[in-house]
């Protein structure tokens, strides 16, 4: 068995608590990603997993086994880091090698596993190469190959792409995926890059300041985002969240969204929820704006942002300010005042006060 358990896991650094009463299932070949911004506490829990630090509250379990005592070297886990531990006076088949030399895997099993390993990771024509003279991003490559090898039960990944370039990481993100389907590890990969873990991971763990804030698919994460911290932080740009009020007439539920106008009625699901006067967040993703001719939120154009493919439109100020994707053609100019429908159930709608999202699921 291979799930990792953690149980009211937490963290105390002298008087600083980098984490706490974190409950987390993993289950046995799972890909899940810890991610958020730096110092939420995604490396002090790998690091706690990994047992290279021990908690100050809670427990860790693999399968029904506690974790509690056990050394790094006895916990089965394979690690890589941001910065590639390799020996560079060494070649990359020596590099690959060296653990199951270590651990006494007969010489042709061995060879076997390190041209296996060498051909999934495009290394078989550096395999004479010594290490010194290879790039950053091969050498991270390696270092992913060199820990995967040993085949451990459970593979643990600290933010092993941030050093390396943008394209090859696109490169990266795909073979980590087919290395983990490859070999069925379970695997914890720590990130604060979104599309790492929106790309890669089967459920993602979202964290802010020490505490987990949301666990799930990312799609559904991204979809139904648990509280306004994790609507902003996962898209590009993140969730709009407007500023507004509920109000009620004839029966019909809206929010007040001050100088942008009143929202088209709310649905079911959402308007049960919100009390007339109550402070809400109006969320909606920028993907989700559409320009229209009749009845919508009216902002004034500040900025065009023209990115290729994409064009971001910036609107409004302040409380009221909005990010929407468009295509390229899109017919806006700076200065202009637009109209914007957004499709009720594409809205999300957040406690202005807690930040807690409201209403539940679409
Ligand atoms: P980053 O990507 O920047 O490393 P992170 O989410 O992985 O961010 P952690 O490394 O887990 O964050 O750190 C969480 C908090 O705990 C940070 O405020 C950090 O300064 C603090 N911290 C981590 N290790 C120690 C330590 N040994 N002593 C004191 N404080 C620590």
């Amino acid at each position: 068995m291979t799930a990792i358990h953690l149980e009211n896991l937490g963290k105390t650094f002298s008087s600083f608590t980098a984490l706490r009463n974190m409950n987390l299932e993993i289950a046995d070949g799972e890909f899940v990603a810890l991610l958020g911004p730096s110092g939420c506490g995604k490396s002090t829990t790998m690091n706690m997993i990994a047992g290279m630090i021990d908690p100050s509250e809670g427990a860790i379990r693999f399968g029904d086994r506690d974790m509690r005592g056990v050394p790094m070297s006895r916990r089965g886990v394979g690690f890589v880091f941001q910065n590639y531990a390799i020996f560079t006076h060494m070649t990359v088949y020596e590099n690959l090698a060296y653990g199951l030399r270590a651990t006494g895997v007969a010489k042709a099993e061995r060879d076997r596993r390190v041209r296996d390993m060498a051909e999934f990771l495009h290394l078989t024509p550096l395999l004479k190469k010594p290490a010194a003279g290879l790039s950053v991003n091969i050498l991270q490559r390696l270092a992913i190959g060199r820990s995967a090898i040993m085949e451990p039960a459970i593979f643990l990944l600290d933010e092993p792409l941030s050093n390396v370039d943008a394209a090859f990481r696109a490169v990266m993100r795909t073979e980590l995926k087919h290395l983990q389907r490859e070999f069925r590890q379970t695997m914890v990969y720590v990130t604060h890059d979104q599309l790492e873990a929106m790309t890669m991971a089967d459920r993602i763990a979202v964290m802010d300041h020490g505490k987990l804030l949301q666990v799930g698919t990312p799609i559904d994460v991204y979809n139904n985002p648990s509280s306004v911290f994790v609507a902003g932080f996962l898209g590009s740009p993140g969730m709009n969240l407007v500023k507004g009020k509920g109000v009620e007439s004839d029966g019909i539920k809206r929010v007040d969204l001050g100088e942008a106008g009143v929202s088209a009625p709310l649905p079911a699901h959402l308007s049960d929820s919100v009390p007339e006067g109550a402070s809400v967040f109006y969320g909606f993703r920028p993907e989700h704006c559409e320009l229209t001719d009749g009845e919508g939120l009216r902002l004034p154009v500040t900025f065009v942002e023209r990115i290729g493919a994409r064009t971001i439109v910036h609107m409004g100020s302040d409380g009221s300010a909005v990010k929407c994707v468009f295509d390229n053609r899109v017919p806006v100019r700076t200065g202009e005042v637009v109209s914007l429908a957004i499709d009720p159930s594409n809205v999300r709608l957040f406690n202005a006060e807690t930040g807690a999202a409201i209403g539940g699921a679409n």
